[in-house]
């Protein structure tokens, strides 16, 4: 497999990003969080005092913003005009508000831009929400990862507990279940397997379990593509 485009997405905590990123590492390719994208927006136009109704300053911000990715061993860094906001990121008021913001047309379609431009070469794999359904609809292989709500709760607490920050469960689960049913029932690009994706239920498998599925579906794919 030369430079393909795979595409993974799902709701929070399925574990798009960790699989993804390792999945572009076994694969040599680059790994795209879009995710990141959307939360750097948010976070830029809280730190700008722009008010998250203002679809036309977020739009222009979209236009001009400039991210960057830096792949370290274990972790991706996200720069905002050079500035590293790796964590700045993700804390549980930039997703909320991440989540706000990635409705409105137009910051998607800046972004859903930039996005095509990093991927359209191939040799990518890109998670997010809409992966598979908008960026790259005709991607070679495509993954909706899924899980119930509860684990992925779990998950998210203990990456907050392992990076000793304090957080309360419950309004964890909450921010969870809203930002899964925002992001899902929204006019555009909603949360949604594509219709050739494969799913995987996440529920009960570990890291190296789905790592596993996913190489192996893209390895017998590839094998049925041949003549
Ligand atoms: O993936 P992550 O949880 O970091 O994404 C933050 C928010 O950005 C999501 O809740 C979703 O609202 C939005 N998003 C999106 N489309 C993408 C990726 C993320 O709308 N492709």
């Amino acid at each position: 497999m030369m430079s393909a485009i795979i595409t993974i997405d799902g709701p929070v905590g399925s574990g798009k990003s960790t699989i993804g990123r390792l999945l572009a590492k076994k694969l040599g390719y680059v790994y795209l969080d879009t995710g990141a994208m959307y939360r750097v927006i948010a976070l830029e136009s809280r730190e700008r005092g722009i008010a998250a109704g203002d679809e036309q300053a977020l739009a222009a911000l979209s236009g001009t913003i400039d991210i960057q990715f830096k792949q370290t061993e274990d972790r991706q860094l996200v720069f905002s005009s050079g500035r590293d906001v790796t964590d700045a990121i993700r804390t549980p008021d930039i997703s909320m508000l991440a989540s706000r913001i990635s409705a409105l047309g137009s910051v998607r379609s800046a972004l859903v831009g930039l996005q095509r431009q990093i991927g359209c070469h191939g040799g990518i794999v890109i998670d997010g929400r809409d992966a598979g359904t908008v960026i790259f609809p005709h991607a070679r292989f495509k993954f909706y990862l899924d899980a119930t709500v509860e684990i992925r709760a779990q998950r998210r607490y203990k990456e907050f507990i392992e990076k000793k920050i304090n957080i309360d469960y419950n309004s964890l689960f909450l921010d969870i279940q809203k930002r899964d049913h925002d992001d899902s029932t929204r006019s555009i690009a909603p949360l949604k397997p594509a219709p050739d994706a494969a799913i995987i239920d996440t529920t009960e498998m570990t890291l190296e379990d789905v790592l596993e599925a996913i190489v192996t579906h893209i390895a017998l794919n590839e094998q049925a593509s041949l003549p």
